[in-house]
């Protein structure tokens, strides 16, 4: 599994699925999930829509896949992280969840490349430097890695992408 690091919009990805960071609800938000539903269309609704009919949203730490729309990715990965308040502890493991469901949905898909947003980080205002060191790791102690070729990193500020450059 190779592991890439991108400074971008993760709308314009060409790869086999972006994750978007959604809320329980998968009805559309701001931040990336917003940016998500406006550029790949009315499709993503519809399938989120069909999801939230059959199992009533999506809960934290979990994911769902839909189209991807107009979007040039084949398959947008929805993902619910933690809202950083509460149980620090707790948060944390909802947001490795995030990425462990993501991609165990991804290898189920038969998905090779997968890119990622810096979730909770946005509106959900979980500490950037400690949501990057869940992200990092999780992916790298994945145990299922060698079923994925490729894992993005796609952060979108400026502060993010310091943070994962260190990292990596
Ligand atoms: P959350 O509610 O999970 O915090 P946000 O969408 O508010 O989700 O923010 C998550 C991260 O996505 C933030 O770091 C934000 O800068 C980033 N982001 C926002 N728009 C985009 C985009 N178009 N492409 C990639 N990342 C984005």
């Amino acid at each position: 599994m190779i592991l890439e690091l991108l400074k971008a919009d993760i709308t314009e990805l060409n790869v086999d699925a972006i994750v978007n960071a959604a809320n329980t609800s998968l009805l559309g938000g701001g931040g990336v999930d917003g940016a998500i539903h406006r550029k790949g269309g009315k499709a993503i609704l519809e399938e989120c829509v069909q999801i939230r009919n059959k199992q009533g949203g999506c809960k934290t730490g979990e994911a769902v896949i839909t189209t991807a729309g107009n979007l040039p990715s084949k398959y947008v990965i929805h993902t619910v992280g933690p809202v950083w308040n509460g149980d620090k502890e707790e948060k944390s493991k909802l947001l490795a969840d995030c990425y462990k469901n993501s991609l165990n949905l991804a290898i189920q898909n038969g998905i090779k490349s997968i890119a990622f947003p810096n979730i909770s980080t946005g509106i959900y205002h979980f500490p950037k430097d400690k949501a990057a060191e869940i992200a990092v790791n999780t992916i790298k102690d994945f145990d299922k890695s060698e079923k994925i070729e490729k894992v993005i990193f796609v952060c979108f500020d400026d502060e993010n992408y310091k943070i994962y450059k260190k990292l990596l």
